[in-house]
């Protein structure tokens, strides 16, 4: 016997979400034809919204609902300074951290000469002209994870960056060696920002 129609799709949809596997999907379909009607239509306008209304901030490429970011347009922010990471999530996990008080530059990626993925396959375009730009800037701390990739792609930035003389700084490794970022604990990463040593 086949799903109908309506349930195939769903089961469908579930499948292309990742972690997803065909039985997981088809379990959260039979989970959504038990819902309120409510909670199933909050959750559609959830998924639509958040794909609609979120883009990604001109200046440091940030998720945001409106462009410059509020971390970009925050006057309170210490302007000299440029957290370099990989991914939107690393920001909320900094921002967590409450000691940070710069200014950010998510890359959405990493280099990884493995996956094909180079320099320009991520934000990194953008940092230079951002640096150009503002005269102001007088630190870059790379913070992408510690691991390979992290590595190849803070390594590739504090070649690219020598030549501007800004002072440019890696997060310590207080964090584990193949560790994401966005996982870290708070003490953690607040440490790891404190023993940050220059490139
Ligand atoms: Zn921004």
């Amino acid at each position: 016997m086949q799903y109908p129609e309506a349930i195939s799709r769903l089961i469908e949809s579930f499948t292309k979400l990742p972690g997803i596997g065909p039985k997981t999907a088809v379990r959260l379909a039979f989970h959504v034809l038990d819902m309120e009607e409510d909670d199933v239509l909050m959750f559609g306008k959830a998924l639509v919204s958040a794909k609609r209304d979120i883009s990604y901030c001109s200046i440091c490429g940030n998720i945001t609902d409106k462009d410059p970011c509020y971390v970009c347009s925050d006057k309170h922010r210490n302007r000299t300074i440029v957290c370099v990471v990989q991914d939107s999530r690393d920001v909320i996990a900094m921002e967590k951290m409450r000691d940070y008080q710069g200014l950010y530059h998510v890359l959405h990626g990493a280099i990884s000469p493995m996956e094909g993925i180079g320099p320009e396959d991520i934000n990194v375009s953008s940092l230079l002209t951002r640096l150009q730009a503002d005269e102001g800037i007088t630190e870059i701390i790379l913070a992408t994870n510690p691991n390979i990739e992290g590595e190849a792609t803070a390594m590739y930035l504090s070649r690219l960056l020598k030549p501007t003389g800004i002072r440019v700084t890696r997060i310590a490794h207080g964090l584990p060696v193949g560790g994401d970022l966005e996982y870290a604990d708070e003490v953690t990463l607040s440490r790891a920002m404190e023993g940050r040593r220059e490139l």
